[in-house]
């Protein structure tokens, strides 16, 4: 087995919490002793490769360019990006890494800085088209004034009530290929358990020169995870998050929870607007992109179900 796993928010941080130092580590030692369950049963050819959000991460380092902008330069969206892949590729790898080695594993972990390749012609960098909500919610008169501050920014109504309704809002657009390819292939290959593209990758596009530049703009982390499933030529694509069954009719009346599911029957249910953008969405997206690519079996599921999904006994369960 070549198993992908693609972690949610909330392996790093629960909703509730502000994003302490403490708390993440809490949340990543939880987070590893379920991996490391699913690493206990990997035979000696199998390969985990680990990939992971970063939304809440790179809004309140975001906050903190704002607010100390005046002493220190405020850093760009693609260098806060490699910061939180930094940040939560650190507590993943020593976390994971020091519950294997107390449980006498010796399988290597590294974390990676890795940047993926979009299209500067994505739709999602012209107009107002822009899907991705980040950093902090504002007021009206707050989200004014960054406008005038940064005439070139987005920012747009994200909520339909309350006052602090507004969000800066950047282009997601569609990862077309990981830039550190071979060097993640050999790296897992080698038997190293990889955690790479964390935050959906650093979005780069390519000069008319060849080189490579950073850009304003966040990537969806579970369709860049798919990306890297390729990469690594994964045969199982698990996606965690916060919800152990994808619902059809999604918060409607009718609504139905998903087990097993035809790759046939997930395109037709995103065709028909269940899945939320931003969200179930991508994560299904994902899933059907993964399996016409060639992948065998994609798992959309709760943190805590990781093993019993993998045993085929829970979890939205999407094959040919
Ligand atoms: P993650 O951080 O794991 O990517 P998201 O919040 O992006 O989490 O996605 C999970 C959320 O998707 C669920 O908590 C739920 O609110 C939402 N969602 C949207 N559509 C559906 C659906 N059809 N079935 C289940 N959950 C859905
Ligand atoms: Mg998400």
């Amino acid at each position: 087995m070549r198993l992908l796993v693609a972690l949610g928010g909330n392996a790093i941080k629960q909703a509730h919490e502000k994003g302490s130092s403490e708390e993440q580590f809490r949340n990543c030692k939880i987070t590893t002793e379920l991996l490391a369950q699913v690493v206990a049963r990997m035979k000696k050819d199998d390969r985990l490769i680990i990939t992971h959000g970063n939304g809440p991460q790179a809004g309140n380092l975001m906050v903190q360019q704002e607010a100390g902008k005046a002493q220190v330069p405020a850093q760009t969206m693609d260098i806060v990006g490699a910061m939180t892949q930094g940040q939560i590729g650190y507590m993943l790898q020593q976390t994971l890494l020091d519950y294997l080695r107390t449980h006498g594993v010796s399988t290597p972990v590294l974390a990676i800085i890795n940047q993926v390749l979009v299209k500067e012609d994505d739709p999602e960098f012209f107009g107002e088209v822009a899907s991705k909500p980040v950093g902090n919610f504002m007021t009206e008169e707050e989200a004014r004034q960054l406008k005038a501050e940064h005439p070139e920014y987005i920012v747009k109504k994200v909520k339909p009530t309350g006052e602090r309704a507004w969000r800066r809002t950047v282009a997601s657009p569609d990862p077309i290929a990981n830039c550190e390819d071979e060097a993640i292939r050999r790296m897992v290959d080698a038997g190293i358990i990889v955690i790479a593209s964390g935050g959906g990758g650093i979005p780069v596009v390519r000069n008319e020169d060849g080189a490579l530049r950073g850009v304003e703009a966040v990537i969806d982390k579970d369709l860049a995870g798919e990306r890297l499933a390729e990469v690594v030529k994964a045969d199982t694509l698990l996606i965690l998050t916060d919800v152990e069954l994808v619902r059809l009719n999604y918060g409607k009346p009718g609504e139905e929870k998903l087990g097993e599911l035809s790759l046939a029957d997930a395109k037709k249910y995103l065709a028909e607007g269940h899945f939320l953008a931003g969200s179930m969405g991508p994560k299904v997206k994902a899933c059907v992109r993964f399996l016409e690519w060639g992948g065998k079996r994609a798992i959309i599921t709760s943190l805590d179900k990781a093993v019993e999904a993998l045993d085929g006994k829970t979890g939205t369960r999407i094959s040919k």
